[in-house]
């Protein structure tokens, strides 16, 4: 006979774990499958990790910077095995965490994949076991996809990979022009690898405001990143250990690592999905639900990245927290997806929330923008030829900030903030009202008095 739980959850990631310790504590019986390791994309090989190899590759500045301040630093020297090595132990020690977690909560994991056989039923296929649910969430997240299958595809890696190779590579070819390729590329840099972004639209962030895109893009040419646009990879050679990487324009370069990093896609193949009945979003792959994850099935909901609404770990979290709420503790909780803070921890590093400019444009009859590009005050005894950027978008007609964009030291910080003040409702004039707090960057964000630009849309004739 099949055993029975009120929820099953299929993935203990980001939203899947959140999903099995609330239900739990409303006191469901709730059992969570995952094929792969606890903790899902970001604590395992996404943003834990990112951001520790992140760090790491940051220090290179300072110690060059050390010097206009006074510092005589020995030549730093770097070692890959022992940053993997460090790296490798707190994802355990946090998987861990995750793990003891769950199950404090009373929930079960167990480690298996789980594919759906009905609207109530999964199957384990460590041991073939069925399970009957109450409920079933899934949780799958998504996964890194290669693009077409071009000649030498398998020489080339995804960040998967990138967190395990067993060697820095001296030099590294990326292509993608999105947030992940773009933090890689700061990541080696900083490590002193020759690195080489190929991104086959116009600018690099596509979907970021058009300054910001600009100026990230200056500065992380200024650090010795070629950025090429317009092309794409068309084949990839190996010979022993290096690759020559052909490119669509017909020129090539040659490399120690191939890597791509041009989007991911939501994991819901092989998943029982067309068993059960569960529909699939024609718009963007992921499965499709309603403002409280439900899918087209009742007894199904579905969280994360799996869904492709916004594929953030805060966001999964709290889906799968709102999940909770509405299902087994009688509060009907709707996720609001408006004004979500995000980061590129690139270096520089990005910080935006709300509209981009040209958004800001085609929604609001009057715009004022307010932008500033300034060195940062450090920049001025080390010599670090580098410029922060800010920018603020006020509705002309109810003086609402509208959208933040933020391009500089620590701007992932200081945009958690900001979100706070737009979630309320901040008016430009609150900015305003505030006191500066000197000296810091963040001050430009209370100072800007003048806009730089005011954009008036004529009524249509
Ligand atoms: C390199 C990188 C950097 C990132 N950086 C950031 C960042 O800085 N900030 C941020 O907010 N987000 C970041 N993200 C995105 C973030 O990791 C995801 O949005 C988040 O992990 C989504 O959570 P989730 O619960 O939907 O899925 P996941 O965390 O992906 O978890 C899904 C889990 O389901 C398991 N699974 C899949 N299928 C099955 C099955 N059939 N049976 C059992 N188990 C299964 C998988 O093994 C996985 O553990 C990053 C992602 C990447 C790849």
């Amino acid at each position: 006979m099949a055993e029975e739980v009120d929820l099953f959850v299929i993935g203990a990631g980001s939203g899947g774990v959140r999903a099995a310790r609330i239900s739990s504590g409303y006191g469901a019986r709730v059992m969570v499958a995952e094929e792969y390791r606890v903790g899902g994309t970001c604590v395992i090989r996404g943003c834990v990790p990112k951001k520790l190899l992140v760090y790491a590759s940051r220090f290179a500045d300072e110690f060059e910077d050390a010097a206009g301040f006074g510092w005589t630093v020995p030549e730093p020297k770097f070692d890959w095995a022992t940053l993997i090595a460090n790296k490798d132990k707190e994802i355990a020690r946090l998987e861990a965490a995750y793990t003891a977690n769950v199950e404090k909560s009373g929930a079960q994991i167990v480690k298996s994949r789980a594919v759906i056989e009905d609207k109530h039923t999964v199957r384990l296929l460590e041991n073939d076991r069925k399970i009957t649910a109450r409920y079933i969430l899934i949780a799958t997240g998504g996964a890194p996809n290669h693009g077409a299958s071009i000649p030498g595809i398998e020489h080339v890696i995804s960040s998967n990979e990138a967190f395990h190779l067993k060697m820095l590579p001296k030099r590294i070819v990326i292509q993608g022009g999105g947030y992940i390729a773009l933090e890689f590329a700061g990541i080696f840099a900083g490590y002193g690898s020759d690195v080489t972004v190929i991104y086959r639209g116009d600018n690099i962030l596509r979907g970021f405001d058009e300054d910001v895109r600009t100026h990230v893009r200056s500065e992380m040419e200024k650090q010795g990143i070629t950025i090429l646009t317009g092309c794409t990879v068309a084949k990839v050679d190996r010979h022993g250990e290096e690759f020559t990487t052909h490119l669509s324009n017909g020129s090539s370069v040659a490399s120690d690592q191939v890597m791509f990093a041009i989007g991911r896609h939501p994991s819901v193949a092989n998943l029982g999905l067309e068993k059960a009945g569960v529909a699939i979003n024609p718009k963007n792959g992921g499965i499709a639900v309603d403002h409280f994850s439900k899918s087209s099935v009742d007894s199904i909901y579905a969280i994360g990245d799996v869904t492709h609404r916004f594929n953030l770990t805060p966001v999964a979290i709290r889906e799968g927290h709102a999940f909770a709420d509405t299902v087994f503790g009688g509060q009907p909780t709707p996720v609001d997806h408006g004004n979500v803070p995000t980061a590129v921890f690139s270096e520089p590093e990005v910080g935006v929330i709300g509209l981009t400019e040209m958004q800001a444009r085609e929604r609001y009859q009057r715009l004022d923008v307010y932008k500033t590009s300034f060195r940062p005050m450090k920049a001025t005894l080390s010599g670090r030829a580098t410029r922060s950027f800010m920018k603020l978008l006020v509705d002309g007609a109810s003086d609402r900030v509208v959208g933040c964009h933020l391009v500089g030291t620590d701007a992932g910080e200081l945009i958690q903030i900001v979100g706070v003040a737009l979630k309320m409702g901040a008016t430009k004039a609150d900015f305003d009202a505030t006191m500066a707090l000197h000296p810091t960057a963040a001050e430009e964000l209370v100072t800007m008095r003048t806009p730089t630009a005011r954009h008036v849309r004529q009524a249509a004739e």
